[in-house]
This record gives C-alpha cells, sequence and structure tokens, in this order.
C-alpha cells in the first residue's frame, strides 16, 4: 500500500484493539477508549494581507481526560484530516500514561501550509482558532502546545488570544511558549533529548556504547535536530538526514560517511526546518534522494518527520544490520509493519514511549506557570531524564519479562492506566 493510503486513525485503532483483547478489557472500556470523547470542527475565516478572505478548516479533539486535562499539539499542515487529528489525540492520550503524568490526551489541527502565510495571516489563524474553540480548551481542561509546523511565537500569540477573551493571565492554557514569556528552558530540546535517553537505555540494555553505534534520520526539525545533537554528544555518528527542500517541495537525505554535522546543520536551515541544500553542499554533503534515508547500513533509524513512512513495501529497503528503530515522530511505522520487525528481531522503541519528552516538558512548563517559578534549565533536563528513564524502564521489564514486542509493552501499561482511571471515576 503506498504510505499516503494509510488512515492513522485506523492504524491507532488497530494498535489499540490488538491489546484490548490481549488484555481482555470489558467491551464498554474498549467501546470507550477506541474513539475520542469529544470533536470539534470548526472554520476560521481571515482576512488575508491581499484583502480576500480565506477560510481555513480546523480541529480540536479530545480522546479521554480521565488523568487529567486533555494535552496535545495543535498541527498546522495542508494534508491535516480530522482523522489524523483523532489518531494522534489518541497516542497523546497514552503518551502521557506511559510517562505517568497526569495528562489525557488531545490534539488540533489547522488544514493550512504556514510556508506560504505572512507572518500576519498565521497570526490571525493563531488569534481565530482560540476565538472558535475557547470553550472546548483551557488549563484544565484541554491544553494545546506546538506540533508539526506550528511554534512558540503561533503559542504566544494563541495565549494573547485566550488570556484577552478570559480576561485574566491564564499561562497554563498552553505549553511550549517562548522563555521569557511563560515558557520552560529545555521544552526546545525535549522531545529530541527524550528519544535519546530512551535510546541509550535501550542501548545499555543490549550492551552497547553508542560510541560503537551509527544513525540515519528522517526529517530535520526540531526533534531531529537535538536528538541528533545529544545522540553525537554520546559518541553516536549520525551518517545521514533526510529532509524536505522549500526550494523545489521535495525531500532529500543528505550524507556525510565521518557523520553528519547537527550544529552545521542547524546553521543552514530555515524555520520550517527545511535544509539549504546548495549551502549542504557546499559544506561537503552528498545529497541523494529522499528515501535513501532508510537504505543506510546503520545499527539505527531513526524516523523524526511525519506518520505512514516505514511501511511492508518499503520495509525490505532497510539495511540487514539496522537493531532499533526509534520512532521519534508520532506513527511512521504502520501496523502491518510490525510483525515484519518482530520477525527481523529489530527492537522497536515505540512513539508515544519515544517521544514523551515533550509533554513531559509540558507538564513541567504548566507546573511552573502555576507556581510562577521557574526552574534552572539544568533541574529542568533533570527531571526530564528521570521521567523518561523510568517509563523507558517500566516497558523494558515487562517486554522483557513477558516476551512482548515494546510497542506491546508500552500499550499495556498505557491502556491498563486508563482504564483504571475510567473505571475509577465509574464511567465504566
Ligand atoms: N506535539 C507534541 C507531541 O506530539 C507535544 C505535545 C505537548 O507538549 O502537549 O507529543
Amino acid at each position: 500500500m503506498p504510505k499516503d493510503s494509510y488512515n492513522p486513525y485506523e492504524n491507532a485503532q488497530a494498535q489499540f484493539d490488538g491489546v484490548a483483547e490481549k488484555l481482555k478489557l470489558p467491551l464498554g472500556t474498549r467501546d470507550l477508549l477506541r474513539q475520542p470523547q469529544r470533536e470539534l470542527h470548526f472554520t476560521i475565516p481571515v482576512k488575508m494581507d491581499d484583502g480576500s478572505t480565506q477560510v481555513f478548516k480546523a480541529f480540536r479533539v479530545l480522546h479521554n481526560d480521565a488523568r487529567g486535562p486533555g494535552k496535545g499539539g495543535i498541527r498546522f499542515h495542508p494534508h491535516e484530516t480530522a482523522d489524523t487529528v483523532r489518531a494522534l489525540a489518541m497516542w497523546m492520550t497514552w503518551k502521557c500514561a506511559v510517562a505517568d503524568i497526569p495528562l489525557g490526551g488531545g490534539k488540533g489541527g489547522v488544514i493550512c501550509d504556514p510556508r506560504t502565510l505572512s507572518q500576519a495571516e498565521q497570526e490571525r489563524i493563531c488569534r481565530g482558532y482560540v476565538r472558535r474553540s475557547f470553550d472546548v480548551v483551557g488549563p484544565l481542561e484541554d491544553v494545546p502546545a506546538p506540533d508539526v509546523m506550528t511554534t512558540n511565537q503561533h503559542m504566544i500569540w494563541m495565549l494573547d488570544e485566550y488570556e484577552t477573551i478570559a480576561r485574566e493571565k491564564s499561562p497554563g492554557f498552553i505549553t511550549g511558549k517562548p522563555v521569557g514569556a511563560g515558557g520552560s528552558l529545555g521544552r526546545t530540546e525535549a522531545t529530541g533529548y527524550g528519544v535519546v535517553y530512551v535510546l541509550r537505555g535501550l542501548l545499555g540494555k543490549m550492551d552497547i556504547h553508542p560510541k560503537k553505534t551509527t544513525a540515519s534520520i528522517q526529517g530535520f526539525g526540531n526533534v531531529a535536530e537535538y536528538a541528533a545533537k545529544l545522540y553525537t554528544a554520546l559518541g553516536g555518528r549520525v551518517i545521514a538526514v533526510s529532509c524536505w527542500d522549500a526550494g523545489d517541495g521535495t525531500s532529500y537525505t543528505y550524507k556525510k560517511a565521518g557523520g553528519i554535522d547537527a550544529e552545521e546543520l542547524s546553521g543552514i536551515k530555515d524555520k520550517f526546518s527545511s535544509i539549504d541544500k546548495e549551502k549542504a553542499e557546499k559544506l561537503g554533503y552528498e545529497r541523494l534522494p529522499g528515501d535513501d534515508w532508510l537504505k543506510q547500513d546503520v545499527d539505527i533509524l531513526i524516523p523524526a518527520a511525519l506518520e505512514n513512512q516505514i511501511t511492508p513495501a518499503n520495509f525490505p529497503l532497510i539495511s540487514r544490520n539496522v537493531k532499533i528503530i526509534a520512532e521519534a515522530a508520532n506513527g511512521p511505522v504502520t501496523p502491518d509493519c510490525d510483525p515484519l520487525i518482530k520477525e527481523r528481531g529489530i527492537v522497536m522503541l515505540p512513539d508515544f514511549l519515544a517521544n514523551a519528552g515533550g509533554v513531559v516538558c509540558s507538564y513541567f512548563e504548566q507546573v511552573q506557570c502555576n507556581m510562577n517559578y521557574f526552574w534552572e534549565k539544568a533541574e529542568v533536563l533533570e527531571k526530564l531524564e528521570s521521567k523518561m528513564v523510568n517509563a523507558f524502564e517500566s516497558v523494558y521489564v515487562l517486554a522483557r519479562n513477558e516476551d512482548l514486542y515494546m510497542r506491546d509493552a508500552a500499550y499495556i501499561i498505557a491502556i491498563n492506566r486508563v482504564s483504571d482511571a475510567v473505571k475509577l471515576r465509574g464511567w465504566v
């Protein structure tokens, strides 16, 4: 099946159904947890800079809030769909549960392409989003954050609109804000660093030093950039990164035999994470087709872009030497590919565990906002590391003791926590 014919919501439900069956969950609980609790679909009419009006479709989905207020980012993407947002909201519930933070799962999206919009138009979309969803979001209700193609600037515009309507300061309404305007130190690094904390834990269990490993990464957005930086600092070598190109809209893989330099590449990417291909070539990078990141002879693959990127169709291209797939993106491996990964003995670090660092730090941001007392960066990162290591340990131990695929082990922990909460509340 081609990548774009997968439906992420069907994927998320298939993953849930498999584990619900293993756990013999009561049918009522299954019915409650396999779909969102609430959805808001709305339009945002925006006056464009040329005087015309454009109407953008938008969503906010709350999957489950039994363990705490909904939590999850807002994506700006031209291919956003209601089903993508539903799937991502569901994955947020499992992510917060496996990381053991007192939050539920939500997600939002706007069908738009910020790369083609002026700053003023983006600001109007952000403010419109909050105006039209005000009744279903809030610090104790459902808390947004950045996601694909949304930035800390978008977050502070949204906060400003929220506070203007609420007529009070409410910094816990949204996370991923700029530092100095209610943001937490370490939030920018958190998701990518979290991926590497978990990866390092796994390498330790496998008795492999990061120095002896190589990796190939898909994407060079915020998550990929900081994962590459920390992995390199631990001694690992990133051989290749793939990245979309703002000039022609396609993607390329940038490769350097001795390893890419994440600092250098971050210096030549734009704010939507497109690497400047001319500058990369001048710096000695080989430029290959976009999908080549998958074919590299490395130990670790880190898909850090979008969903549905590794499928049974391209799985055979993966080198026999790959030992670990660390899902830094949400849903990058399709469920029909999991059996092939298991069969080859590749260890899977599932998305909602591996990339939970972002939301863990978002939780810290909320806590700091509520106290109105902000921690030093070292303190944030230390707490983040501890949460990620604990989450990894519990998933790893369950997988080892019960001989489970790590995705299944993570699901069992998360689903058990959420089903306990809905039961305690008397919902089922
Ligand atoms: N968008 C990020 C995610 O998918 C972060 C969510 C948040 O911080 O609430 O995990």
